[in-house]
């Protein structure tokens, strides 16, 4: 039987622009988005147009003066805020642009909100690939990350689910999420990530978790080049083990594309189907699954994965001959769906790989019953969560946006949704014009994390600790300020 996937996009978000030279560029979701319309694949899955995440929802685990400056600096007014500027590490990496607030507010809509659906049951898969910003801090950004929507949607889904994994498979560490519930059984995070003088810095092979999430932290550093025959060494044989162990209720898988091959910022060396075979290998587990996006900087790729993997999810074949669709020209000269990975050096040897394997498994066994927690009262669903389909019928009404939203979800009805979808494939905008609880400790190295966090009423640790300057001393990507670092 096919599973009841929901999709989320917001057609707004594709506007939004850090600025000249920045390698984190929205409008990949747009030729995403673009694209899968041209495989057809709208026509297997429920289409939504999220609904802003406020202020209130982002609090749950950011500090409310975090989100209040978010919600208020401009590139306008921003020399008015220096010290905060500072103080929030909103510069270079994570510049102030128009519409900042808004469009955290759309990928975190689209996170919480597929959560809120996941919880309820009226989807087994939700995609969002606008959210997936993993390096996000309580009261801080980081490498191109302002709001961390992967943390809120997880603290949405512990509203109904005991166990949550979460497996990152974006090049660089998931530090914000790791930070977030690192002293909790209650979710475990897996990431796979180039390790060694990258940023963030984080995710050292030792770094296991502390008190009771001591072992629910797993990570694997792995070197530059490493191919898909070798991830998969790795990947297949510790999540299965993962899955036996812990047996999850639901998992989030944050999909950063940067781990493919030829990315803008990375040095791995993926193909596509590489990549997607490890979010394939999730589904055949049978549990409600989160597909979120995050990191990916060779915008034709990013575009080319995302796309193939949705066709995954909806056990679509995708023909490589791309179909024609309005941002063809990024495509050529090949215009093929797949890449061709490198003749790069894979520096991970099989020692390296059986070792780092070996290790985590042990650890791995240590962990011997999966954790429950009893629900006394299950909490209200965040203030954010009606699940907004995409209603047609009003599209020629409302044709100021090409897409205009219903709350009447139980009426969704698939063909009526082509109008409006035909509607936003020709919309061509292009991305070279700019456009207008839990813990929560901040930045701490995990060797120094606090010792004594007192527990909240959902039995998570809350905990805030002073930052450290080790964000503000990596960065994510090179460029006039020597490099900066993101997703
Ligand atoms: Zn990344």
């Amino acid at each position: 039987m096919k599973k009841k996937i929901a999709y989320f996009y917001d057609q707004e978000v594709g506007n939004f622009y850090y600025g000249q030279g920045h390698p984190m560029k929205p409008h990949r979701m747009r030729m995403t988005h673009n694209l899968l319309l041209h495989y057809d694949l709208y026509k297997d899955m429920e289409v939504f147009q999220p609904t802003p995440a406020q202020a209130d929802d982002m609090t749950q685990f950011h500090s409310d003066e975090y989100i209040e400056f978010l919600r208020l600096v401009t590139p306008d007014n921003q020399h008015e805020h220096m010290r905060q500027l500072k103080r929030f590490n909103v510069a270079e990496d994570c510049p102030v642009f128009d519409g900042l607030f808004r469009f955290c507010q759309l990928y975190t809509g689209g996170s919480v909100g597929g959560a809120v659906r996941l919880n309820h049951g009226l989807s087994e898969t939700v995609i969002n690939w606008s959210g997936g910003l993993h390096h996000a801090k309580k009261s801080e950004a980081s490498g191109f990350c302002y709001v961390n929507d992967i943390v809120l949607a997880i603290l949405e889904l512990l509203k109904q689910h005991q166990r949550v994994l979460y497996i990152d498979i974006d090049i660089h560490h998931g530090d914000g999420v790791e930070e977030a519930f690192y002293t909790t059984d209650r979710v475990m995070t897996v990431s796979f990530h180039k390790f060694g003088e990258y940023f963030p810095g984080t995710g050292h092979l030792q770094d296991i978790g502390q008190h009771a999430g001591k072992y629910y932290s797993v990570n694997v550093p792995l070197k530059d080049g490493i191919d898909d025959e070798s991830y998969e060494l790795l990947y297949k044989p510790l999540m299965s083990k993962v899955m036996e162990i812990y047996q999850p209720d639901a998992v989030v898988f944050q999909s950063g594309a940067d781990s493919l091959s030829g990315d803008r910022l990375g040095c791995f060396n993926l193909s596509i189907k590489g990549h997607a075979e490890c979010l394939k290998y999730m589904t055949t587990f049978n549990v409600p699954l989160l597909v979120l996006g995050g990191g990916g900087y060779t915008i034709r790729n990013v575009a080319r994965c995302w796309a193939y993997e949705t066709g995954c999810l909806l056990d679509r074949e995708l023909v490589d001959a791309m179909p024609q669709n309005d941002y063809s020209e990024y495509f050529g000269p090949t215009h093929t769906l797949h890449i061709q990975p490198s003749n790069m050096e894979n520096q991970n040897t099989r020692e390296y790989l059986e070792g780092v394997r070996a290790h985590l498994l042990e650890n791995l066994s240590k962990m011997t019953c999966k954790p429950s927690v009893p629900f006394h009262e299950v909490p209200r669903d965040s203030t954010n969560t009606r699940n907004v389909s995409v209603d047609v019928e009003h599209i020629s009404e409302k044709s100021e946006k090409g897409f205009s939203a219903s709350l009447d979800k139980s009426q969704y009805e698939n063909e009526r949704h082509v109008a409006a979808l035909r509607r936003q494939q020709s919309m061509v905008v292009r991305d070279d014009i700019p456009s207008s609880t839990i813990s929560i400790m901040e930045n701490t190295p995990s060797s120094e994390k606090s010792h004594d966090l007192p527990i909240s009423a959902t039995g998570l640790p809350q905990t805030h600790t002073p930052r450290s300057d080790e964000a503000t001393a990596m960065t994510m990507f090179p460029s006039v300020s020597n490099k900066k670092e993101g997703i």
